[in-house]
């Protein structure tokens, strides 16, 4: 098999599913087409180690690409070609992996279920009436789609844990600060980390190890030495002690996917690991404060949107004021100004103790939480989402139930800790999604725990 061979697999397939599924946003035929070629030619008579050379991936259209269309999912960047590579495609780009095309979200970020992009809506593959999750659907469906062999997301506040449990593949939100998001097209700074969705525990070991490791062009990117991922897929968990939240299983988890949970941590147990119930009792202000401190710095990031700097500029205005107001307006969706709003609001002076400092507060007792129970355990274990995918359209009236969909991923945002959501399931048709959390830059234990699985 050669890089012509897999990159052609990955657009027959494409044109086979992607009427269904609808993941892509753009893509990039004919240079990938071209980049295939040139690496069938450098890799004729290479030795054949693994790495990602010739592979076929597809990123989230929130990172930037050079001179291939970059949206974020929404219409205000429609036109949007950036003129640089985000840190995480020019090593995706070193490492040989070939971009596909980028894929569909929820306009930047905001969602969980890809209804709120600004183009259309990513269906699930195993039923295509359902949502694939978002913020990053179009990440998770792909690879799900077998569309590519694995993609990039990004994760605010669930974006890659929950689609990838909704679509049966794993995704990983890694420590902040341990991929680069210099050319990630910002949400919330404090909370985005970008990550890799893949079909296996090990293909994702290999991604991560491609982009992770300090930027100088991202002043949060952590200054730490990358360990070895692929060494850590043992399987061996022989004492390892787990923590079992009681919140992430009380009420409002659906009886099946708890069910699952319990079987999984059994196999654990059976593998020589104990478990144990905890308690992250901060845990029921995490939507509260997440919602606050999100909206709040999204408020900021997107106000560079205006009309001048980028993107669709409205044809309808006669003054400068109202050239930002018409663009502004007429570029963005509803989810995107429902926050805008509420940010600008929690931070309007006045409102700020009582709202944005409150919740900085709160997100420091929600870290607290984690480092207590980590100081005696290894790992903490639950599901990563109260359900399996929901319809579409069942919860596209009703922004609260859509939020409450994060429960049990934004504590790990706020934490700043890394995270995986593994496959162990099925509950009616749909895949059921095992969230292994991890202390701060101990994604090799994660992956140690999830390659149990493969
Ligand atoms: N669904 C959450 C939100 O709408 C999380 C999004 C994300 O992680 N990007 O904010």
């Amino acid at each position: 098999i050669n890089v012509t061979d897999l990159v052609d697999a990955s657009y027959d397939r494409i044109s086979q599913v992607e009427g269904k599924v609808q993941a892509f946003l753009s893509l990039n035929e004919e240079q990938a087409r071209r980049m295939a070629k040139e690496l069938d030619d450098v890799l004729a008579g290479y030795p054949g180690e693994r790495t990602l050379a010739g592979l076929p991936i597809a990123l989230k259209d929130n990172i930037s690409t050079k001179g291939l269309r970059t949206t974020s999912g929404s219409k205000i960047l429609d036109n949007f070609n950036p003129i640089y590579d985000a840190t995480v495609a020019n090593r995706l780009y070193k490492a040989g992996a070939v971009t596909i095309g980028k894929l569909n979200m929820d306009e930047f970020a905001m969602g969980s279920s890809n209804e709120n992009s600004g183009f259309h809506v990513t269906k699930n593959p195993w039923n295509t009436d359902y949502v694939p999750g978002g913020s990053s659907g179009g990440s998770a469906a792909s690879v799900a789609a077998s569309e590519v062999l694995f993609s990039l997301g990004s994760d605010t506040g669930g974006s890659i844990r929950q689609p990838a449990a909704y679509c049966g593949v794993v995704g990983l939100k890694p420590t902040y600060g341990l991929v680069s998001r210099f050319g990630l097209i910002a949400f919330a700074s404090s909370l985005d980390q970008i990550g890799p969705i893949t079909r296996t525990v090990e293909d994702n070991a290999y991604l991560l190890q491609a982009i992770a490791g300090h930027d100088p062009m991202d002043s949060t990117s952590a200054n730490v030495d990358v360990p070895d991922y692929l060494s850590s897929l043992t399987g061996d968990i022989k004492g390892l002690r787990i923590a079992v939240p009681k919140e992430y299983l009380a009420e409002g988890v659906n009886p099946e996917v708890k069910e699952k949970v319990i079987e999984a941590l059994k196999v654990l147990e059976a593998q020589g690991a104990t478990w144990e119930e905890v308690s992250l009792p901060h845990s029921k202000y995490a939507l509260a404060t997440y919602y606050l401190l999100s909206s709040s710095e999204a408020s900021a990031n997107l106000s560079r949107f205006d009309g001048v700097r980028y993107g669709v500029r409205s044809d309808n205005a006669e003054n400068l004021l109202e050239l930002y107001k018409n663009s502004r307006s007429e570029g963005f969706g509803d989810e995107v100004k429902r926050r805008i709003m509420l940010g600008t609001f929690a931070l309007s002076s006045g409102y700020y103790d009582a709202y944005y400092k409150k919740a900085q507060k709160v997100r420091t007792l929600i870290k607290n939480d984690f480092e207590q129970v980590f100081n005696d355990f290894d790992v903490i274990i639950g599901p990563t989402t109260p359900t399996t995918a929901f319809k579409i359209g069942e919860k596209t009236d009703d922004p609260l139930t859509m939020y409450a969909n994060d429960i049990l991923t934004i504590p790990v945002n706020l934490a700043g800790v890394p995270a995986i959501s593994v496959p162990c399931g099925f509950s009616n048709g749909l895949p059921v999604g095992l969230q292994i959390i991890g202390k701060h830059f101990d994604e090799r234990t994660i992956y140690r725990v999830a390659s149990v699985y493969e």
